[in-house]
């Protein structure tokens, strides 16, 4: 371990003060860090990858609050904990999709100490990112992708490039992501909303930088617009190679609203655990809307979603599997929201 600073913020001027400004700063790995749960934060410190000089801890921030607005959108605190939010009464009764995406991931424990900012900026899970005996261009840019020709069942299949096949290994954004939620971020040249569907980004030819956060922007809230429409029509499946404690191979967050005709009104439909942010198909989603939900128009939705899928790795490493994994996901994903919401853990839906 090296040596580092720690310090407190108990505001946001505080903790926006203590960081490095400048473009490209926050990317390196000696730049100075908030920290919050620190569940990825720590482990990274620990393997040696990032090397903060400071650790500004802002648990002291007003952040920690999960609150439904009079129109039925809710504010979701950065600091708020995972666990706190998945539980929360509101959310369980009206964001399920949420609720479910959240006890998908990690464990109790994880869950009870990692915070909703860092859920959105925790790094991908590739083996070859943690390992800083072998080359990896998102750890050290320019010295190449041993997962492309090697071990890839946990990459992605969709918006890969040359230089990097990572996925985003979030449950909680997934859902986020189908939910069309927005993250609100303060600096010091004020306030802004970060779409979510902008905020992750695909690697193109610089997979270092996960998301468009600017180095010194602090999320201070995600906002989920009402969603009530979708509360008894939704799922949140995750395939993975253990019932618990394991990132997703494929996961769907699917969501429908049924008119009283039984035709769908709207659908909402992303995948994780295959590309580098959360993945949605407008496209796909639009062609759901007026159809009743059959098994046939599922399967025509999850064709689209996946027709331009890449796999890659050899042998035992390949992800081709997860080409038909992810359509057949799909396809039980809508079929299972059609019926009716599941709202246990998640940890039985798979
Ligand atoms: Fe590194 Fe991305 Fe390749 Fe993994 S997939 S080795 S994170 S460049």
């Amino acid at each position: 371990m090296n040596d580092f600073e720690y310090t407190r913020a108990s505001d946001a001027q505080s903790a926006l003060s203590q960081i490095e400004p400048g473009p490209g700063s926050a990317l390196a790995p000696t730049a100075a860090k908030w920290v919050a749960g620190g569940t990825n934060l720590l482990d990274l410190m620990k393997e040696n990858l990032v090397r903060p000089v400071r650790l500004i801890d802002i648990n002291g921030l007003p952040l920690d609050a999960v609150q439904r607005l009079p129109d039925g959108s809710f504010h979701l605190g950065a600091l708020a904990r995972n666990a706190d939010t998945a539980y929360h009464p509101l959310v369980q009764e009206q964001l399920p999709l949420l609720s479910t995406a959240i006890l998908a991931g990690a464990s109790p424990q994880i869950r009870n100490m990692a915070s909703n900012g860092g859920n959105l900026l925790q790094r991908t899970r590739c083996v070859y990112f943690y390992d800083a005996h072998v080359p990896c261009n998102k750890r050290v840019p320019g010295t190449g992708c041993p997962a492309r020709h090697g071990l890839a069942r946990q990459h992605a299949i969709l918006g890969a490039s040359e230089h990097c096949i990572a996925v985003h290994p979030s449950d909680m954004c997934v859902a986020l992501a189908a939910l069309d939620a927005v993250v609100h971020v303060r600096s010091p040249r004020g306030e802004r909303d970060i779409a979510f569907s902008g905020f992750h980004r695909l690697p193109d030819d610089t997979p270092e930088v996960d998301t468009t956060l600017a180095p010194d922007e602090l999320i201070e809230f995600i906002a989920v617009p009402p969603s009530q429409q979708y509360a008894a029509h939704s799922v949140y499946l995750k395939l993975r190679e253990r019932q618990s404690y394991a990132f997703a191979l494929v996961s769907v967050a699917a969501a429908l609203d049924i008119g009283e005709d039984g035709r769908i009104r709207s659908a909402r439909l992303a995948l994780g655990g295959v590309a580098h942010k959360p993945w949605r198909d407008p496209l796909a989603e639009s062609f759901l809307v007026g159809q009743f939900p059959e098994a046939d128009r599922f399967k025509e939705v999850a064709l689209m979603v996946l027709q331009d899928a890449v796999p890659h790795g050899v042998g035992i490493g390949s992800n081709a599997f997860k080409v038909p994994m992810a359509r057949r996901a799909i396809v039980r994903a809508l079929e299972t929201a059609a019926q009716g919401t599941v709202t246990n853990t998640g940890d039985n839906i798979s």
